[in-house]
């Protein structure tokens, strides 16, 4: 692929046929030939704006060509051949695609809060369970109290080894809330309205610049 990209580059620069003796030059590649980037002619590669990001359309494999460029500007049928309208079509495919990107976010992100506000539910039926279980405790140290001061010492016992065990089961809900709260993500994302990239509310600068100048992000501006 590097190779590749150093050979287009060098097409690019010095035209397809470099390699050529001067005498078989330019009338070997015309610019309606099928391994021609039309899109290059009209305008530019759309395969070069999102390279290395995860919109990346990959290495465009015709040739883009700076002189059979000024060729076909010149050329009478320069307009009229329906590569314009390739052309915008092509970038609408994108602009859709995008779209979708940008769609599919929110969706993510309604999918994500849906869940938190599931989690949060729990932890307050677990809170509710433990208050409830604080209450019961605190009756039971009072009544085995009682129990011990009219000498009914098992009994009392028996009370204390029931405390113990809604104690546990205490302990337990406190800690299973513990790590529920540690498995929620504590950043809020939101989808990028240009690219659609997820970003973190509030993020600190220099990476909300690091977004609005990459390439993804800038190549749709
Ligand atoms: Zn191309
Ligand atoms: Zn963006």
């Amino acid at each position: 692929m590097a190779s590749h990209a150093l050979a287009q580059m060098l097409d690019e620069l010095m035209g397809k046929d470099r390699n050529l003796a001067p005498t078989e030059k330019r009338d070997q590649v015309h610019w309606s030939d099928p391994d021609v980037c039309k899109h290059f002619l009209v305008n530019f590669c759309p395969h070069e704006l999102f390279t290395n990001t995860r919109a990346d359309l990959g290495p465009c494999t015709k040739l883009h060509d700076e002189a059979l460029r000024k060729e076909y500007t010149k050329s009478s049928k320069s307009g009229k051949m329906g590569y314009e309208d390739d052309f915008l079509r092509f970038l609408q495919g994108l602009i859709s695609d995008v779209e979708k990107r940008i769609r599919r976010g929110h969706q993510r992100l309604a999918l994500n809060n849906s869940q938190g506000s599931l989690s949060s539910n729990l932890n307050s039926l677990k809170d509710d369970k433990i208050k409830m279980l604080t209450e019961r405790i605190a009756d039971l140290v009072q009544q085995a109290e009682e129990l011990g001061c009219e000498g009914k010492v098992e009994e009392a016992q028996g009370m204390m080894k029931l405390c113990d065990q809604l104690e546990e089961e205490r302990r337990d809900l406190e800690s299973s809330k513990l790590q529920q709260q540690s498995n929620e993500p504590e950043k809020t994302m939101e989808v990028c309205q240009v690219c659609g990239a997820l970003l973190v509310v509030g993020d600190v600068q220099q990476r909300i610049d690091e977004h609005l100048m990459g390439k993804q992000h800038a190549g749709l501006c």
